[in-house]
C-alpha cells in the first residue's frame, strides 16, 4: 500500500467519528502537523484552530479538512490533506497545505479563514466525488465547474380532520393529498442541474382512520438559479448559501492536467466554495467514490489506482499554478 493510503488509514485509526474540536479532530491535525514538518514545511495554527504548513512564499494552496460526519468515511476531506501532502513531500513546489476545522459543521475554518481577511492566491482542492456520476461515467476523475447554492425552507398545508370512513371523498379537505402533489412539484422543480429534495414529512393528527389536518414538510433545494427555484416552489428560505463558480488558473490549470475529463458541479458544500465566494481563485478535483458514491459512511471507498492518478493531477495542477 502507497503512503497517501496508509496515512488515510492512520487517520481512520484515530476514530471514524472526528467532528469540529473534538480530541479526534485534534489528534488528527497533530498527525498532519507532524507530516508536514516532515515534508519540510513551516507550520502554524491560525486562530480558528487551522492548520497551515508553508514553504518559502506559497504560490497555490491547497488542502481540505481532517473532521468527519459521526461514523463517517476515510477520504472524505482527509484525501484532500494527505494528497496536498504527498506532492509537497515529492516537489518543491511552493505551496501552502490547510487542513480546515469543522468543515462537516457548515465549514467552520475557513469561514473563519476567510472573514480574517487572509486571502491565498489561488486554492486546489482535491476531495472524493460522495456521488455515483462519475462512478457510472466509468471515469476516474472530474473536474468541478461550480458549487451549487442550497436553500432550505419547510411549508404546511392546512386541511380538516374528518372521520375516514363517514366523509364522502368530495366532502374532504385533506392537507396530505395537497402535500403529496406539493412533492411532485419539488420533484419537477428540479431541473437544468439543480436537485430538490422532501426529506421530513409531519402528518397530523396522524391517524390510520383520521384524514390529515395539517402536514408539515421541509424542502432541501440545490442549483445555479436559487432564485427560479425558491419562486417555483413558493419558498420562504430559512438557510440559504449562494452558488459559486470555480475558475482562473486553478480551473485552467485542472482542465489541463486531465484534459477530456468530465466536468460535473458539486451538490454538496466544501471549503474550496468558501474561499471561491471570498473571491480566491479556486478549482475542485474530483475522485470516483466506488460502492454507488456511498459517503458520509465507513462504506465510502476510491481505489488506489484513481487516488495514486488523482495526486498526479494535483501535482501537476499545483506546479502548473506556481509557475
Ligand atoms: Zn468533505
Amino acid at each position: 500500500m502507497g503512503r497517501v493510503l496508509q496515512r488515510l488509514d492512520e487517520l481512520y485509526a484515530i476514530g471514524a467519528t472526528r467532528v469540529a474540536y473534538s480530541a479526534e479532530e485534534d489528534a488528527a491535525h497533530e498527525l498532519a502537523a507532524g507530516w508536514m514538518r516532515e515534508a519540510g514545511l513551516d507550520v502554524r495554527v491560525d486562530t480558528a484552530g487551522n492548520l497551515i504548513g508553508t514553504r518559502g512564499a506559497p504560490k497555490v494552496w491547497s488542502g481540505s479538512h481532517l473532521d468527519t460526519v459521526p461514523d463517517g468515511g476515510r477520504f472524505d476531506g482527509a484525501l484532500g490533506v494527505v494528497a496536498a501532502l504527498e506532492v509537497a513531500s515529492r516537489s518543491e513546489v511552493p505551496l501552502a497545505v490547510v487542513a480546515f476545522r469543522g468543515e462537516e459543521r457548515g465549514c467552520i475554518g475557513s469561514r473563519a479563514f476567510a472573514a480574517a481577511g487572509e486571502r491565498p492566491p489561488a486554492f486546489l482542492e482535491l476531495h472524493i466525488e460522495q456521488g455515483p456520476v462519475l462512478e457510472r461515467a466509468n471515469e476516474p476523475l472530474g473536474v468541478v465547474t461550480s458549487i451549487l447554492g442550497q436553500v432550505r425552507a419547510e411549508r404546511v398545508f392546512e386541511g380538516r380532520a374528518d372521520h375516514a370512513g363517514t366523509t364522502p371523498m368530495a366532502a374532504r379537505d385533506d392537507a396530505l393529498v395537497a402535500a403529496a402533489e406539493y412533492v411532485l412539484r419539488v420533484r419537477a422543480a428540479a431541473r437544468d442541474g439543480a436537485v430538490a429534495t422532501v426529506g421530513r414529512l409531519v402528518v397530523q393528527p396522524g391517524e390510520g382512520n383520521v384524514v390529515p389536518a395539517r402536514v408539515t414538510l421541509s424542502v432541501d433545494a440545490r442549483g445555479t438559479d436559487l432564485d427560479r427555484l425558491v419562486a417555483e416552489l413558493e419558498l420562504e428560505p430559512t438557510y440559504r448559501t449562494e452558488p459559486v463558480a470555480m475558475g482562473g488558473a486553478p480551473l485552467a490549470a485542472l482542465r489541463e492536467a486531465v484534459p477530456g475529463a468530465p466536468e460535473l458541479v458539486s451538490g454538496a458544500g466544501h471549503d474550496a466554495g468558501i474561499l471561491a465566494a471570498a473571491g480566491v481563485p479556486t478549482g475542485m478535483l474530483f475522485v470516483r467514490s466506488l460502492n454507488g458514491g456511498a459517503s458520509h459512511s465507513p462504506r465510502e471507498l476510491s481505489s488506489e489506482e484513481d487516488v495514486m492518478r488523482a495526486v498526479d493531477v494535483l501535482e501537476a495542477a499545483l506546479v502548473r499554478i506556481a509557475q
